[in-house]
C-alpha cells in the first residue's frame, strides 16, 4: 500500500528525525495530536515551560508528513485574514521561538514580493508595478512586482527536524506511526489510538489537537481540507537567478489570479506553487462530510486531476521566462491545507471539554503562525495565557 508520503510526492528538502520510543504510555498530562509545526512547537514549549509535566505527541505517519514538511516555507506576517485582535507580532515571535528552542532553519527575513499582472488585486484593490520591477515574467500577462511586504523564507525540513529534536531534548515523548482514531471528551479525556497494528487507549489531562486538514471529529477543526501543489527545479546558476530577478532571494506570491507563489532555495533550486486552482472542488472531491480526511489521505499526485494540475503548473513555469524553458523539474509534490470560512485560524477549546484545545486552519498562511500559535497553545495548556476570541461565532 502506498503511504501518503509516497502518494503526495517528494520535496527537495529532508527531514531527519526518527522517534526512538518503544512502550506507549497509557496516560500523559498533555497529549498532542499531530507532528507538524503546531504540534511539535507546542510539545517542545510545554516541556520547556513546565518540565514536570509528561508530554506525549502522537503522529499518524512521520513528523512533517502533513503540510509542514511540504510547505513552500515562505514566512509571512500576521494571518491569512490579516491582523487579528491580540495577535501580536508574528514574525518577531517566530524568530524568538526558534532561537529559544535553538532550532536552525536558514531563516532569512529579506521581505517578500507581491506580484501581479493587472491593475487590481483579487480583493479588487488598485495595484501598480513598482518602478523597475526586478521580476518581468509571462503568465497570463506580464507579471511584475507590485509591493514588498515583511517576511522571508525558511528550510521546512530543518524547521520540522529542529522542532522535533527540541521537543525530545526537552523531554517530550514523540510516537510516530501512531494514529489517533477517536477522542472521547469524557471526562476523563480518552484517546483511542492504533499503534504497531494494535488498538490502545490513552487517558490525558489535557489534549491539543493539531491535525490541521485531518479531522478527528466533524465539529473539531472546521474548514475545507484541500490538496495544493508545488514543484522544484534543478539548481540554477547565479546568472540565471539574476536574469529571473531573484538575486535578492525574496520569495514571491501573486495577489491576482492565476495564483503563483515561489521561492529560491539555498542551493539555487526554485520552488513554484500554484495554490488552489479555480474549480478545484468539482474536479477533485475530497472525502465526504463524514470522513473528510479519508479522501484527502488517499489522493495521489501521480494520477488524475492532481497530475493534471501539476502538469499545468509545469507548463506555466516553463513559459514564465526563457531561462526556465528547458529547466529540469526534479521534485513534484502536493500537501494538505485547511481553509477556514473567514481565513482566521481556529484556536479554541473543545465545546464538550475545556481541557482539549483545537488549533489549526491557517488557510495556507501557517509557516510562522503555526509556530507562534503553537507556543501560545502551550501557555494556554499550562493556564498561563487565555485563548484569543477569534472563533466566537
Ligand atoms: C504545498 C503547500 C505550500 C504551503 N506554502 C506555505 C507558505 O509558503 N507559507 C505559509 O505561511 N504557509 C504555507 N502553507 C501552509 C503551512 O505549511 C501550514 O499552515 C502549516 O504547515 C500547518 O502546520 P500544522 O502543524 O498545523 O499542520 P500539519 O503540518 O498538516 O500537521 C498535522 C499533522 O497531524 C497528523 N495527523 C493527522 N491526523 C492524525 C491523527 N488522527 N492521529 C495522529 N496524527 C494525525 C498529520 O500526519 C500531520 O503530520 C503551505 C501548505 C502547503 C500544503
Amino acid at each position: 500500500m502506498n503511504s501518503p508520503r509516497h502518494n503526495w510526492g517528494n520535496t527537495p528538502w529532508a527531514i531527519s528525525f526518527r522517534s526512538k520510543h518503544k512502550a506507549l504510555p497509557s496516560h500523559a498530562d498533555v497529549v498532542i495530536i499531530g507532528g507538524g509545526f503546531t504540534g511539535l512547537t507546542a510539545a517542545a514549549m510545554v516541556k520547556h515551560l513546565a518540565p514536570e509535566k509528561s508530554v506525549l505527541l502522537l503522529e499518524a505517519n512521520e513528523v512533517g508528513n502533513g503540510a509542514s514538511g511540504r510547505t513552500g516555507g515562505i514566512v509571512l506576517a500576521e494571518s491569512a485574514a490579516g491582523n487579528l485582535p491580540g495577535l501580536g507580532d508574528v514574525l518577531n515571535g517566530y524568530k524568538k521561538i526558534l532561537r529559544e528552542l535553538n532550532v536552525k532553519t536558514d531563516l532569512e527575513l529579506r521581505g517578500v514580493w507581491e506580484i501581479a499582472r493587472g491593475p487590481r488585486s483579487m480583493e479588487g484593490k488598485r495595484i501598480h508595478p513598482v518602478h523597475r520591477s526586478p521580476i518581468e515574467w509571462n503568465d497570463s500577462g506580464l507579471v511584475r512586482v507590485v509591493k514588498k511586504v515583511p517576511g522571508g523564507s525558511v528550510d521546512p525540513g530543518k524547521v520540522v527536524t529542529g522542532l522535533a529534536r527540541a521537543a525530545v531534548k526537552a523531554g517530550a515523548a514523540i510516537f510516530t506511526r501512531t494514529k489517533v482514531l477517536d477522542v472521547q471528551p469524557g471526562p476523563p479525556l480518552k484517546l483511542h489510538v492504533i499503534h504497531k497494528g494494535k488498538k490502545r487507549t490513552i487517558t490525558a489531562g489535557q489534549i491539543l489537537q493539531a491535525t490541521n486538514a485531518a479531522k478527528l471529529t466533524r465539529e473539531a477543526i472546521p474548514g475545507e481540507p484541500k490538496l495544493t501543489f508545488a514543484l522544484a527545479t534543478a539548481p540554477l546558476s547565479k546568472k540565471h537567478i539574476a536574469e529571473l530577478g531573484l538575486a535578492s532571494r525574496r520569495p514571491f506570491y501573486s495577489v491576482d489570479l492565476p495564483y503563483l507563489w515561489g521561492r529560491l532555495l539555498k542551493n539555487g533550486r526554485i520552488v513554484f506553487g500554484s495554490g488552489l486552482v479555480p474549480g478545484f472542488d468539482e474536479a477533485l472531491p475530497i472525502g465526504n462530510s463524514e470522513q473528510p480526511w479519508s479522501g484527502l489521505e488517499k489522493q495521489s499526485i501521480l494520477r488524475g486531476a492532481p497530475l493534471e494540475r501539476l502538469n499545468n503548473l509545469e507548463q506555466r513555469v516553463r513559459s514564465l521566462h526563457p531561462v526556465l524553458r528547458k529547466v529540469r523539474i526534479t521534485h513534484r509534490w502536493g500537501g494538505p491545507i485547511l481553509l477556514t470560512k473567514d481565513f482566521a485560524p481556529i484556536f479554541r477549546r473543545h465545546p464538550k471539554n475545556k481541557n482539549m484545545i483545537l488549533l489549526g486552519g491557517y488557510s495556507g498562511h501557517g509557516v510562522a503562525l503555526s509556530v507562534y500559535l503553537g507556543r501560545w497553545a502551550a501557555e494556554a495548556l499550562l493556564d498561563k495565557r487565555k485563548l484569543p476570541k477569534w472563533n466566537m461565532h
